[in-house]
């Protein structure tokens, strides 16, 4: 592209590439979707009735799991797992650093302790010989993140898993519709996580799901999501009505029944949506493989990337700029750009309360560097998706 004045960048006075900012992810809803949420508004459940049970049950079909648990939302889902997994005062439980804070903050909310393995600097997954690395005999569990919607190694996590006697945890809020040697994320580790929050697959506004195999840690999660109340029917049966009793401490983490109803409808679409992802996705590819100074993420080989998150990796070294510069230029054009994440071990609370530092994950400190998250979202048209190459073009001419 020739430096002409057409080309003067937005945030040096030229003209934007839009006008409106397009965002980074955002949610798809229909007529269906808002017609099942009236229809459970003008009934008699509110919550905890039959649409959570309908969702729970659609769920488990569609990920081939045996169970799945509604919460509140994705971060009362990975508390609920540790929480299913006896996480307590001292135990040591591996995250990657790569991910959203709640990742590894559900591990403190059991008194647990949380211990950050390095990321592959090529697809930042959780690195199998860094978990390895760090596992002692205070290690109860893994929690391993599918980060932008690309499986782990889930071959190598489970071997390291099953040989320790731990349990592995699947942080999947990025992956649902995704693949691991065609098994469906959500199937692959002992308990899988999901969000349905608005930039998530899909959405029920707020919402988290479990999926398990294991029929006790899903009787768990719902005893736990319940204030820790067990409602065995039978039980009531026996007794008399009224009786309940509170086992253990829980907390009020439901999903109401109208949440529930538009997860229902939206969960219909998740595999179109998610195909409409991966065609956005090889747009960028294309497009951006003639661009040498930045790079996709690694793609495995043996997975279907569910594509929550499309980043992009900057080459420091063929720029005479920095990610700073070029996202505030992305932005300036109107591309809702974003960076996913700051490592978790960095934030201040981790530092100052668990004593972690820099130089403690190396490839995910510099990756977070050099990565920023650019738009995509099934509802993306074929305009939106120009105007984001066209931006990115446009911003890493100028710089280059
Ligand atoms: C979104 C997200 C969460 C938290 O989900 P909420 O529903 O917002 O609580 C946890 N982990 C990852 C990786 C996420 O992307």
């Amino acid at each position: 592209m020739k430096k002409t004045s057409k080309n003067k960048l937005a945030i040096s006075g030229g003209t934007p590439i839009r006008n409106l900012q397009l965002p980074y992810g955002r949610q798809w809803l229909d007529d269906e979707d808002i017609n099942a949420v009236v229809n459970v508004l003008k009934s008699d459940w509110l919550t905890t009735g039959p649409k959570v049970a309908e969702f729970e049950r659609s769920f488990a079909e569609t990920i081939g799991a045996k169970e799945a648990v509604t919460v509140s939302n994705g971060t009362a889902a990975l508390h609920a797992a540790m929480y299913a997994l006896g996480i307590g005062p001292g135990d040591e439980v591996i995250v990657s650093p790569m991910t959203f804070t709640a990742s590894a903050n559900c591990i403190l909310y059991q008194g647990g302790i949380p211990v950050f393995a390095d990321v592959d600097a090529k697809t930042l997954l959780i690195d199998p010989e860094q978990v390895k690395s760090k596992i002692t005999s205070r290690t109860k569990a893994i929690i391993a993140v599918d980060y932008a919607g690309q499986p782990c190694d889930y071959d190598a996590l489970n071997d390291i898993a099953r040989s320790h006697n731990i349990h592995l945890v699947d942080d999947a809020c990025h992956a649902l519709g995704g693949y691991y040697k065609n098994k469906p994320v959500g199937s692959l580790a002992d308990l899988n996580t999901f969000s349905l929050h608005p930039v998530k697959h899909i959405t029920s506004g707020e919402g988290g799901v479990i999926t398990t195999d294991n029929f006790p840690f899903a009787e768990k999660m719902r005893m736990f999501r319940s204030h820790g109340i067990t409602s065995n029917p039978r039980q009531r049966e026996l007794s008399d009505s009224w009786f309940y009793e509170m086992v253990d401490l829980g907390y009020n983490y439901r999903l109401t029944d109208f949440q529930c109803a538009l997860a229902m409808n939206q969960l219909k679409k998740l595999s179109g949506w998610v195909k409409r992802r991966q065609e956005i996705a090889k747009r960028y590819d294309i497009a951006f493989s003639s661009i040498p100074e930045i790079a996709p993420l690694c793609l495995r080989k043996d997975v279907s990337h569910a594509y929550h998150l499309y980043v992009i990796r900057l080459n420091p070294e063929k720029m005479h700029t920095d990610r700073a510069t070029i996202f505030k230029a992305l932005r300036a054009e109107g591309i809702g750009v974003n960076v996913h994440y700051i490592p978790v071990h960095l934030h201040p609370f981790y530092q100052q309360k668990l004593g972690t530092k820099r130089g403690m994950c190396p490839a995910a400190e510099k990756a977070y560097e050099e990565i920023i998250s650019i738009p995509i979202y099934p509802k993306m048209n074929e305009i939106d998706v120009n105007d984001v190459i066209k931006a990115v073009q446009k911003v890493i001419c100028a710089f280059s």
